[in-house]
C-alpha cells in the first residue's frame, strides 16, 4: 500500500487537489480536517460544473452499477430514438472503443452482485456525512430525508423495480411498495394509470447549487486555498512521485507563465477531464463524459411533494421550497456544448404523462413551449458531464505508477451522493488510516 505520510497530524504536508467539483471540495474538507495544508486548483470560476445543476439526490437506492445486464441492448435500442434518454456518439476514437469494450464486459449479473454491497456502504457513509454538514449547522442547503419514489406505468417496469426493492431490502435498506391508491394519496396529481411505485426511504435530497456555493466558502474560512481559473497543465515527477504541479492562470493564450506548486500528495478529482490530466502523469483512466440535461423553474404552487423518478421515461424530478428541477439523459462520448433539442423535448414531454397537472401549470407550460425554448435554449437548459467509469464503479485509490497521487473520480450518476464519503476515504488513505468501509471495489488499479 502506498502511504504519503507517517506523521499522525500530517503537519506541514501539502496536498494539491485538481478539480473544484463536489469530489474535489469534499476531499479538501476532510484533508483539511486531518491537518493537511490544502490547495484546490480549479480551471473554472466555481460557479458551474457537473456538481451544480444535478438533481440533488443522495441515493443509497442506486446500488446497481451502471454496467448491468440489459443496459447494452436497451442502450442500442435507445440510440435509434431521437428523444430517448441515452445516446452514444459513434466514433472510432480508441479511448471510446476501449471504454465500450470494458463496459460491455462488466455488464454481468456477477458484477452487479459483487458491486451492490460496496456501493451501498459508500452511499450510506456519504449520505450521513453530508447530512452532518447540515445538521451540525456548518452549512444549510435544504437537506431533506424524504426518500425518493420510483413510479412505473407498465407491468415490465413494475416487475424490474420490485426486484430492485427486494435486493434493497436484502442490503438492509428501508423500502415501501406503493400500490396505485397509496401512490395517488402521496402525490395527488399522479395519473390514474400509474400502477404504483417503490419508495426508497433511505434516500435524501438537497439543493446542490447552494451546497456548491457554501462548501468553498467554508473551506476558505478554514484555511484551504482555492485557486480559480487555474488549469493544471503539467507535472514534475521524480522517482515515480509528483514533486510539483504546474498550472496556468487564465486561458492558454493569456501569455501567463506556468506556476508550480510543490506537493506531497496530489488528488486527481477533475471529473470528466480526469483522463486528460492523468495522461500528463503517465496514467490511464478509462472514463467517458456522460452529458445530462436539467431545467429548473421557480414554481409558486408546488404540484410535486416528493422527489421521484418516472421510470419508463428515466426522468427525475426534484421539488425544493420554491422551485422544481427536471433532469435526464446520458449522452456518452463528447465534451462539447451541443444541446440535442429532441432529447430535451423528450424529457419535458414525459412529465405530464405521469403528472398531468403540469399541463395546466403556467410555469411548466412556458418552459415546454418548444418554439420559445429552442430560441432560449442556452438560458433555460443546463448541462453537465458525468464522469462515467468503464464498469460503473468509482475510481478511488492510489494511481498505478505515481506513488503520491490518489485518483477520485468516475462517480457517474452518483457524484453528489458519494462526494463526502469519497473525500473521507481519500483522507483516510492519504494518512495511512484504516478506511471507514471496504475500498477494494473502487481500486483504480483494476484497469
Ligand atoms: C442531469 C444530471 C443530474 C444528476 N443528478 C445527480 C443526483 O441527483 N445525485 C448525484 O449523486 N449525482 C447526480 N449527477 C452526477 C453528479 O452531478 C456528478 O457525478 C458529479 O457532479 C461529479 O463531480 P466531480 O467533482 O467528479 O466533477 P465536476 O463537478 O465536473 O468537477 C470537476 C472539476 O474539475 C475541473 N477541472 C477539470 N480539468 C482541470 C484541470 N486541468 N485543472 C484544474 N481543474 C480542472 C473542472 O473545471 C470541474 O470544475 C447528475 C448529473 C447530471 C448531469
Amino acid at each position: 500500500m502506498s502511504v504519503v505520510t507517517t506523521d499522525k497530524n500530517n503537519k506541514n504536508m501539502k496536498a494539491t487537489i485538481i478539480g473544484g467539483g463536489i469530489i474535489g471540495l469534499s476531499t479538501a474538507y476532510f484533508l483539511n480536517e486531518d491537518g493537511w495544508d490544502v490547495t484546490v486548483l480549479e480551471k473554472g470560476d466555481l460557479t458551474d460544473n457537473c456538481s451544480f445543476g444535478n438533481m440533488g439526490y443522495l441515493s443509497p437506492s442506486h446500488f446497481v452499477p451502471l454496467a448491468a445486464p440489459g443496459i447494452v441492448s436497451q442502450g442500442i435500442l435507445w440510440m435509434f430514438r431521437q428523444k430517448s434518454p441515452f445516446y452514444v456518439r459513434p466514433s472510432l476514437r480508441w479511448d471510446l472503443i476501449d471504454w465500450g469494450l470494458k463496459f460491455v464486459r462488466a455488464s454481468t449479473q456477477k458484477h452487479v452482485e459483487r458491486s451492490a454491497r460496496p456501493l451501498v456502504d459508500l452511499l450510506l457513509l456519504s449520505k450521513h456525512l453530508t447530512a452532518d454538514w447540515q445538521k451540525s449547522g456548518l452549512m444549510s442547503f435544504e437537506y431533506r430525508d424524504d426518500g425518493c419514489i420510483m413510479y412505473y406505468q407498465t407491468a415490465k417496469k413494475e416487475a424490474e423495480e420490485l426486484e430492485n426493492a427486494r435486493m434493497a431490502e436484502d442490503l438492509g435498506l428501508k423500502v415501501e411498495i406503493l400500490d396505485r391508491e397509496q401512490s395517488q394519496s402521496l402525490e395527488p396529481d399522479l395519473r390514474p394509470d400509474v400502477r404504483g411505485g417503490v419508495w426508497f426511504k433511505d434516500d435524501a435530497h438537497l439543493h446542490p447549487n447552494t451546497l456548491m456555493k457554501q462548501l468553498p466558502a467554508l473551506l476558505e474560512k478554514r484555511g484551504v486555498k482555492i485557486l480559480k481559473n487555474a488549469e493544471v497543465v503539467d507535472f514534475q515527477k521524480e522517482n515515480g512521485k509528483i514533486i510539483s504541479v504546474g498550472y496556468r492562470i487564465g486561458s492558454p493564450d493569456s501569455g501567463e507563465a506556468v506556476n508550480t506548486l510543490t506537493s506531497d500528495l496530489v488528488v486527481l478529482a477533475a471529473g470528466s477531464w480526469s483522463p486528460k490530466v492523468a495522461k500528463m502523469t503517465g496514467e490511464y483512466i478509462p472514463l467517458m463524459p456522460g452529458k445530462g440535461y436539467s431545467m429548473t423553474v421557480d414554481t409558486p404552487r408546488q404540484l410535486l411533494r416528493y422527489p421521484c423518478i418516472l421510470l419508463e421515461a428515466k426522468v427525475a424530478l426534484t421539488p425544493w421550497a420554491g422551485s422544481l428541477r427536471i433532469g435526464s439523459t446520458m449522452e456518452i462520448g463528447a465534451l462539447n456544448d451541443r444541446i440535442l433539442f429532441p432529447r430535451v423535448q423528450g424529457i419535458l414531454e414525459a412529465v405530464p404523462k405521469f403528472l398531468p397537472g403540469y399541463e395546466d401549470d403556467p410555469v411548466f407550460r412556458e418552459l415546454a413551449d418548444f418554439d420559445k425554448l429552442k430560441k432560449d435554449i442556452r438560458k433555460k437548459v443546463w448541462f453537465g458531464f458525468r464522469p462515467v467509469s468503464a464498469d460503473g464503479m468509482p475510481y478511488i485509490g492510489f494511481a498505478k505508477k505515481t506513488g503520491n497521487m490518489i485518483i477520485a473520480t468516475g462517480h457517474a450518476m452518483l457524484g453528489l451522493s458519494m462526494g463526502a464519503g469519497t473525500g473521507k476515504l481519500v483522507a483516510e488513505l492519504a494518512g495511512g488510516k484504516p478506511a471507514s468501509i471496504g475500498m477494494a471495489a473502487f481500486d483504480p488499479k483494476r484497469y
